[in-house]
């Protein structure tokens, strides 16, 4: 195979692989003018984050775009017209090894299109990790990308070699992927992911016992969804995205903005684009979710069915309930000083630890790093200066973004100045 082939493989392999979230790198949108520098709009590697943290750079690929399904929403769908390229096992592995010792990459990440069944694609997968393991003695990262539809001995091997695994459920609700994605059945997203989570514990309770005993998927398992293709509020985005992590002990929910690329009576119209601050909004939901303590319909509800774009949802949530503030700083619970906008899990174990010693005031609290311009307004401290500032949910609001802009602009001109 000549070099000019697989670079063509790879530049169409790689751009096809660019919808997939999973990476934290994927999604953004600025291109490179011709004298610029940098582009975000490139493909081929991206990143993510492995067991304990790491961020590592990994070759983001498909192993072939060719599909048997026609989902409206992709571009590897088997009625868009487009270029089709497929690599071989062999081929994915040399150029993984040889980007490795170029030192580009530090790791695989591999999806595909279904190529004639589930299994027959899903065995190439779990081909070209077993032979990046057990040939090459590969031990960077991989996250292999689960086929819906593929057999459960194929999700065991799969768990054997690859750090990662996703299924990715595409769309949040059953009703929205029989209308985009006919040929796929909500079964065949949920039996991979239920194996890899009995693996998972299986593995783990074995290894308890028996030291020899191989990791199974060490970094979990995540899923991606994406918003607005359908018409599903954030409601329902939120109650669909913790169902699967309750269910199947999911790392990461990934929540990727639909971008327009087909024209199809089904799917929104191609000028419209969702909102990068709507996925952003998602994810601060999730964050409050699982690690502030809230629960869906405190923040998402019949009156409330969506996020508000201009604001956080915890400040969003403050304003719908203001009668629960002020709180004192100095003897709230742990679960309300999470719920201060500005206050973050951080700080709140910081003014747990120092209000054992002394009393807290502005001060102490600047210090401890509380965002004071959107908290001031929920708390009272150790300060004789506290006046209850008694203000409309609208206007405080508004108050509250109008210092955010003017600490923002502050901010950027002060970073200005050091060049000017
Ligand atoms: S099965 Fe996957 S690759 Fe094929 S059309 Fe559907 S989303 Fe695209």
């Amino acid at each position: 195979m000549s070099f000019e082939r697989i670079r063509e493989k790879l530049s169409i392999l790689a751009d096809a692989a660019k919808y997939d979230v999973s990476c934290a790198s994927s999604g953004g949108k600025r291109a490179n003018s011709q004298k610029g520098l940098g582009n975000n709009t490139g493909f081929g590697i991206c990143h993510s984050y492995t067991e304990d943290g790491r961020c590592v750079s990994l070759l983001k690929i498909l192993l072939t775009n060719h599909c048997i399904y026609d989902c409206a929403y992709c571009i590897t769908r088997k009625s868009n017209d487009t270029k089709r390229a497929a690599f071989k096992i062999q081929e994915v592995v040399d150029l993984t090894i040889n980007f490795y010792r170029r030192n580009y990459i530090e790791g695989l990440f591999l999806s595909s299109g279904i190529f004639k069944t589930p299994d027959y694609t899903m065995e190439r997968l779990v081909s070209v990790a077993k032979k990046l393991r057990l040939e090459e003695n590969f031990n960077g990262y991989i996250h292999l990308k689960s086929i819906p539809g593929a057999s459960d001995e194929l999700m065991r091997e799969a768990g054997l070699y690859a750090d990662r695994l996703s299924v990715n459920i595409e769309i949040p609700t059953k009703s929205g992927l029989r209308l985009l994605a006919p040929d796929k059945k909500h079964d065949d997203f949920i039996k991979p992911m239920k194996k890899v989570k009995n693996e998972i514990i299986q593995y783990n309770a074995e290894k308890k016992i028996i030291k020899s005993t191989p990791r199974y998927a060490p970094a979990g398992q995540s899923t991606q969804m994406i918003i607005g293709a359908t018409g599903e509020s954030d409601r329902d985005i939120m109650y669909s995205a913790t169902y699967y992590y309750k269910e199947f002990n999911m790392r990461r929910v990934y929540y990727s903005g639909y971008i327009p690329v087909l024209e199809d009576i089904r799917l929104p119209s191609l000028e419209t684009e969702v909102p990068i601050l709507r996925e952003n909004r998602l994810y601060q939901t999730d964050w409050l979710l699982r690690f502030y303590g809230f629960s869906i319909h405190e923040i998402l509800n019949d009156s409330h069915q969506n996020l508000d774009l201009d604001i956080d949802p915890k400040l969003s949530w403050a304003l719908r309930n203001q009668d629960l503030f002020p709180i004192d700083i100095n003897t709230a619970s742990k679960q309300m000083l999470a719920r201060v906008p500005g206050i973050g899990m951080q700080s709140v174990s910081k003014i747990l630890q120092a209000r054992k010693f002394r009393k807290l005031n502005w001060t102490h609290l600047k210090a401890i790093g509380i965002a004071l311009n959107r908290a001031q307004y929920f708390i009272t401290c150790d300060s004789k200066d506290f006046i209850k500032k008694e203000l409309q949910p609208h206007i405080l609001k508004n108050k509250i973004l109008k210092e955010s802009q003017s600490k923002y602009n502050k901010y950027f001109n002060q970073q200005l100045s050091l060049f000017s």
